[in-house]
């Protein structure tokens, strides 16, 4: 809770303070970014929970994927299903090369794996958040934790947030860094703006009646994976779970496709293609040619394609037993089609490695990108997850919250600054 005198104080010079609501990494970048550009100000920081930067300690398994190794911000927007259009501008003044020179500058050194998904080198989460602390210490950044806004309201050029035990807290700049949490939505909604509907981004597809469960653990390099009804696909590693199809080209798929695929309750078509370089045409005349190079090979040891052996032995498993000779011109279809054309069943959704990301939140046409100040109440601010921005797994969601943060907590500074100096 917030210590009475350190209210007291703020409340006798409202002008000079900046308050942040939400302790997660883009509350925290702004508030780091607002005093070092404005030393004078009084920063405050309010979490509603103990503890701070509580998704950056679990992220990427405990190792925290701070960022990923795109440095062109045309491709870097690609990663981003909702906030491709706005995040162009900001990453322009703020992208992955700046985080990895931040983290740097400062102790904390980040590498790159294959994918190109970065960690710090300790391949420890702690690692940012000791980085991230040890700059609110040395600047002197007030946080202060167990201490929800309830409510915010705007009384003339102040802001007023109402804290527990009917305390008020007076400020002229604010900074909504709420994550996706419905009680920010609200504060953002009674502030004026309007929301998109949060839903589920970044899962897994649950394929209960699928004939292909019993591989669970096979994985593929490469496939193709789409949603007949939803005009939508996608190319990349793919994994067979216990319940479905997991891997990048599922999650990607899930991520472009989260409204939809909320709108259809997770119940829709399937399609796979184990051989995504090639057409059902292709795959046919690929059979023909084996049909007569060796004619007497089972159908089930002709292994295309490089797919694992379980697999193919699966794909073919109508077949088991026959030789290619053998095989009608039904037959090499059906294959075919069981190739290129492998359908499913979708009957649900399972959260990729407890990452609980979601798509929604305060719309990005009311948000002025150049600033991240609200267009509609001059003085409100925003970064992270409480606007409908979400990227793809791989890093992209901190960086998000580093980039919107980051301008979010320069804008502050010099917002309060200008207006204190207009006094
Ligand atoms: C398990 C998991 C793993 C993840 N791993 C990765 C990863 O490796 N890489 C990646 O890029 N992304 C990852 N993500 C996504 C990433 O964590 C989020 O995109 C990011 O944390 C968003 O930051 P934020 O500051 O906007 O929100 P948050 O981190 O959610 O912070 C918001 C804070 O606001 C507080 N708050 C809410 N309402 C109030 C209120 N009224 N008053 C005061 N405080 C309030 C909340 O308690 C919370 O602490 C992961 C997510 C999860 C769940």
């Amino acid at each position: 809770m917030i210590d009475s005198d350190l209210l007291q104080l703020v409340n006798t010079h409202p002008h000079q303070t900046a308050v942040i609501i939400g302790g997660g990494a883009a509350g925290i970048f702004a508030a780091i970014q607002v005093k070092e550009k404005n030393p004078s100000l009084h920063v405050i920081v309010l979490e509603k929970s103990a503890v701070f930067l509580s998704k950056v300690r679990i992220s990427g398994g405990g190792r925290c994927n701070v960022t990923h190794s795109c440095f062109d911000p045309q491709q870097l927007v690609k990663f981003y299903p909702r906030g491709f259009k706005e995040l162009l501008g900001p990453f322009h003044t703020f992208q992955p090369k700046d985080t990895i020179s931040w983290y740097e500058e400062r102790g904390a050194l980040l590498k790159v794996e294959k994918d190109g998904r970065m960690f710090p080198t300790t391949n420890q989460s702690q690692t940012i958040i000791n980085t991230l602390m040890q700059e609110v210490s040395r600047l002197g950044i007030h946080l202060v934790g167990c201490e929800p806004a309830t409510a915010i309201s705007k009384e003339e050029d102040l802001f007023h947030i109402q804290l527990k035990n009917e305390r008020l807290l007076l400020c002229r700049s604010i900074m909504l860094a709420t994550g996706s949490s419905s009680q920010g939505l609200l504060l953002a909604e009674s502030l004026g703006h309007s929301l998109e509907k949060s839903v589920p981004s970044l899962f897994t597809f649950n394929l209960p009646s699928a004939s292909l469960l019993h591989l669970s653990g096979v994985s593929v390099p490469h496939a193709r994976v789409s949603l007949p009804h939803m005009k939508q696909s996608y190319e990349g590693p793919l994994l067979i779970t216990h319940f479905g199809l997991s891997g990048p080209a599922v999650l990607k798929l899930s991520a472009w496709s989260a409204k939809e695929l909320y709108a259809a309750e997770y119940k829709t078509e399937v399609r796979v293609n184990w051989a995504p370089h090639l057409t059902l045409e292709e795959v046919k005349e690929d059979l023909f040619k084996w049909k007569k190079k060796k004619p007497s090979t089972t159908v089930e040891l002709l292994a295309l394609y490089d797919l694992p052996k379980s697999l193919w032995k699966h794909l073919t498993q109508p077949w088991e037993g026959k030789i290619l000779s053998h095989l009608s011109l039904k037959d090499m279809e059906l294959l075919s089609q069981r190739a290129c054309q492998d359908t499913y069943q979708m009957e649900g959704k399972t959260t990729h490695k407890e990452e609980f990301v979601t798509c929604g939140g305060v719309k990005l046409n009311e948000v002025n990108f150049k600033t991240m100040e609200s267009k509609k109440t001059p003085g409100l601010f925003f970064g992270g997850e409480v606007l409908n921005i979400d990227g793809i797994t791989g890093g992209f969601n901190f960086q998000n919250a580093w980039t919107t943060g980051y301008i979010a907590g320069l804008s502050m500074a010099c917002s309060v600054r200008e207006k204190s100096l207009g006094e």
